[in-house]
């Protein structure tokens, strides 16, 4: 069955249509990873099924979990189970990322109508979870994403999809600005919450990427569509030939 059904999705900001009918279906426990030049629409994408605002949907239905995913306030859609993980992580000073975390997570048990976390469970889970990850446990005390360097600021995504362990995440170029070390650890912290009823979109425009998280399909978005699906062949034509030869001409100007 799948989890997450995209259908015809139009989208455009202002007058700028930028999603131009696009088709997804992604099953549970499946690993989609989205390639794609550059304003192709990848965040667009995320952004659109994480429910931010700006965006306006012309056509075209989701379907996420047997719900109507375009309906759902973004924070209900959280709830049930649509993590992003930013392209751009947002920093909030003043709130300490232990405390931010605490707070999502518990909003989501209060959801599900389970009991929330108290401060002294919580600080078990997540000190569990830093060290799974591989998070110094200190990083926690400090305002979320302030002052983190890029590779910390990832890290502390992948620590949020540890927590709220959700039924979808979309990673959106979760390896930019990473070196290659760092890439390598959020990889692996990716795969260890592996499981096979979790379903992952992961942007990407590296290889490597790819080498260590092995999707199970590979797609790449062009003019707001998804041009080509296939596997990790689509990836070694790319890395060797460029879009040009997967028949795609990104000159053109759409
Ligand atoms: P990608 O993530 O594949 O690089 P985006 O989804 O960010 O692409 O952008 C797709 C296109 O839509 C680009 O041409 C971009 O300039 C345009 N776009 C995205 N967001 C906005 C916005 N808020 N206002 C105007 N244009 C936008
Ligand atoms: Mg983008």
């Amino acid at each position: 069955m799948s989890l997450l059904e995209v259908s015809d999705l139009h989208v455009s900001v202002g007058e700028k249509s930028i999603l131009n009918g696009l088709n997804l279906s992604v099953g549970e426990g499946e690993v989609h990873a989205i390639m794609g030049p550059n304003g192709s629409g990848k965040s667009t994408l995320s952004h659109v099924l994480a429910g931010r605002d700006g965006y306006e949907i012309l056509n075209g239905q989701v379907s996420y979990n047997d719900l109507d995913l375009l309906t759902l306030e973004p924070d209900i859609r959280a709830c049930e189970g649509v993590f992003l993980a930013f392209q751009y992580p947002v920093e909030i000073p003043g709130v300490p990322s232990g405390t931010f975390l605490k707070e999502a997570v518990n909003a989501v048990k209060k959801y599900n109508g389970e009991k929330e976390y108290d401060a002294i469970e919580f600080l078990a889970l997540l000190k569990e979870a830093c060290v799974k990850i591989g998070i110094n446990y200190e990083m926690m005390r400090r305002a979320l994403n302030v002052g983190f360097s890029g590779g910390e600021k990832k890290r502390n995504e992948v620590l949020q999809m540890a927590l709220l362990n959700p039924k979808l995440t979309i990673l959106d170029e979760t390896d930019s600005g990473l070196d290659v070390d760092a890439l390598k650890i959020v990889a692996e912290g990716i795969n260890s919450l592996r499981t096979p009823k979790q379903s992952i979109i992961l942007i990407t425009h590296y290889q490597r990427m790819l080498e260590y998280i092995r999707p199970d399909y590979v797609h790449v978005l062009f003019n707001g569509v998804i041009a080509r699906s296939g596997g990790m062949e689509l990836v070694e034509i790319l890395e060797k030939q460029g879009y040009a030869g997967l028949g795609i001409d990104t000159q053109a100007k759409n």
